[in-house]
This record gives structure tokens, sequence and C-alpha cells, in this order.
């Protein structure tokens, strides 16, 4: 193989690296929270199985690039059973594993010892809680100082995601000094700003206006697409871990029929995925309507994630932004290829 080509061959192989496979085991939760990206409450029905979840975990190991699977909702801990059996799994396999849960559970210092101590014991290695004031609404902040603190003892990473609005009592810095945690630098408490999708675009005017304007609005290229593989409760594999609702256009396979690995192969060679990681979708939406009478600007979107919420609800906008896509297959490509660099000396020895 001339080495043009080998190197662009090893190049499209090393485009399909998904380090993270998160799965969405149910969408039900027992909060009810505003800015809730997929709607959830107890109302929703299904879950993946315990041996949907096996296969999926099972799939993503034969992944050379998988690193760790993270477990999310709605509340993975309403299935905590299904979600030990599966951090064993995954830890012996050689992946880390993660949870992201509100702390609904951590109603006593011993419930929540009890429960972190079982998954711990499975394998798990870290644990986000989320908190802001729409979890306040449902969850008393005792709950994750339990929760925080049956973590420590485990020895878990710990992480705590706080959404912030224009006029949130709760922030990173008040959660932090209502908890004690002023010397415990190590624990991570972070800010994060709501897209307006699912529940979250039913918010009021004033709040989605506000999120326009915040400071900490993102709306550059995507850094998940491609990188995260997420399973959906019905076993739909999906090449991101967007914060909108679970749209069939987003969905590039089923862990019952292609599987993970080809999906995300699929999904890899898919200009418009390969675009939103390059430019991002508020990019792309500024770009390919500069010429309606009534541009999409980039300042429209208070984050990337609300920019897809558009592109994969509309059929319309679906068809335009593919088409504009592959037109641009070319230069997506010559980009890639600029950005990843020179090729790796290995490569440059072993053609002829
Ligand atoms: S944001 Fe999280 S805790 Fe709140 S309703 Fe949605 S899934 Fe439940
Ligand atoms: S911006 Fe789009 S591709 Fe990226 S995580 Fe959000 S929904 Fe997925």
């Amino acid at each position: 193989m001339a080495f043009g080509a080998q190197y662009l061959s090893d190049f499209r192989a090393a485009r399909v690296t998904p380090t993270n496979l998160v799965l969405n085991v149910t969408l039900k939760c027992p909060l009810k929270c505003s800015h809730c990206c997929f709607s959830s409450d107890m109302f929703h029905g299904g879950h993946l199985s315990a041996a949907d979840v096996h296969r999926c975990i099972q799939q993503a190991a034969q992944i050379p690039s998988m690193e760790i699977v993270h477990f999310v909702g709605g509340d993975p801990m309403l299935h905590a059973d299904i979600v030990a059996d599966a951090v064993a799994l995954a830890a012996s396999l050689g992946l880390r594993a993660g949870i992201t849960t509100s702390a609904f559970w951590a109603k006593s210092p011993a419930r929540a010892t009890a429960s972190v101590r079982r998954l711990h014991a499975a394998g798990l290695t870290e644990m986000t809680l989320s908190y802001d004031d729409p979890h306040a609404e449902f969850v008393p902040l005792r709950f994750i100082a339990n929760a925080v603190t049956a973590a420590r003892e485990c020895g878990l990473l710990l992480r705590i995601a706080v959404v912030v609005e224009a006029n949130s009592k709760i922030t990173a810095a008040t959660l932090r000094a209502d908890l004690g945690l002023q010397d415990e630098p190590g624990i991570n408490i972070y800010e994060t700003v709501a897209n307006s999708t699912g529940r979250a675009d039913g918010t009021d005017e004033e709040t989605q206006a506000a999120r326009l304007h915040h400071a900490s609005a993102y709306r550059g290229p995507c850094e998940s697409v491609l990188h995260t593989v997420t399973v959906d409760h019905e076993g739909g594999i999906r090449p991101c871990c967007g914060v909108l609702p679970h749209y069939d256009s987003l969905k590039v396979g089923h862990i019952a029929e292609e599987g993970i690995e080809a999906a995300m192969r699929g999904a890899a060679d898919d200009p418009l995925y390969r675009w939103i990681r390059l430019e991002g979708p508020v990019a792309i939406l500024a770009a390919i309507t500069a010429d309606d009478p009534v541009p999409m600007r980039v300042e429209d979107f208070d984050g990337i994630c609300t920019a897809c919420d558009r592109i994969f609800r509309s059929p319309e906008l679906l068809a335009r932004v593919r088409e504009a896509a592959e037109a641009r297959r070319p230069q997506i490509e010559t980009c890639e290829i600029l950005l990843a660099g020179p090729p790796a000396a290995a490569t440059v020895a072993a053609a002829p």
C-alpha cells in the first residue's frame, strides 16, 4: 500500500476511538427537575435488563480505546441490583465504572454507606452527584452530605454537578460551603449551564433568555460526539452523551442488531457527526441558514445540544444539514488530517 493510502487508512481507523460507554439504564426518576433534558419522572416505563447491560459492556470491551462505563438515568439507582452486577462485569473486563445519581436513596448515613459500599465492592471507581436549585426541591441537602461521606469513605473519585441559572441560589461555592468542603479541593464541585432541551425547553422566557447570555454558554465544537457512546433504555445506540430527548434520528444502531462497534464505525464515517466534532452544531446551523430570510445566529443558542435538538427533531432541517455535510466531506477529511498532525513514526517506518 502506498504511504498516503496507508496513512489515510490508519487515520480512518483511528476515528473510531470511543472511550466512554454511557448506559441510560432507565428514564424513570423519583425527581422531576424543571431543567431535565429527558423530562424524567416516575411515569417513564422501561429499563435495560441485566442481560442488555451485560451485552452492552461485553460489546464495549471489544473496543480497544474503551476506558469507562458510566451508569446514568433517569436515576440508575432505581435498578441498583442491575448496576452492581454490571459494575462487577465491567471491572472484570478491565473497565472503570462510574455512576451519576441524585442521591435520593441516601436517606440516612447507614443507608448511604450500605448502598455505596455495595457498589464499591463490585468495582465502582467514581460517583457524580447532581445538585442545584431544581434538585433541592426534591432532595434535602443532608442526603447529598450522606452520599458524600459514604463515597469518601470508600475512596471513590467524587464530583458534584451544579446546574446554574441567572438567579440560582445554589452555586458550586455555596454548595461547597454548605457541605463543609472548603478545605477539600480534591472533591470537584463544578457548574454547568442548562441547555433548553426536554423539560428545560418549557422554562419561562426570562430564564431561557438569561441562558443565552450566561458567560459559560458553550457554542463550539462537540468533544463528546464519536468519543462517547450512549445506549438508551431501549438498547438504541447514540454516538454522544447529548442532553436532549432520545430522537430516533440520532440513533446509529441497536445493541441487538449491529452492536456498538459496528454502529460507531458507521457513525465515524458519517460526515454530519464529523462536522459536528470539527465545528459544532451551532456553527453548522449558522452556516447553512446564512442566506435564509431569517438566518439562525450563533447567539440564538444557549448550548450545543440545544442546536442539535433543533437539527434532530426537524426532518426538514436534518435533511438540509445532511446534504451540506455530504457536500463538505472532502474538506472535513482534510481538516481532520491537518488537525491530527503528521503520521506517527511507526506508520512512516511501515510504509514501503
Ligand atoms: S435532572 Fe436527573 S434527577 Fe432531575 S429529573 Fe432529570 S434524571 Fe431525575
Ligand atoms: S452537541 Fe450534539 S452531538 Fe454533541 S453531545 Fe450534544 S447532542 Fe450530541
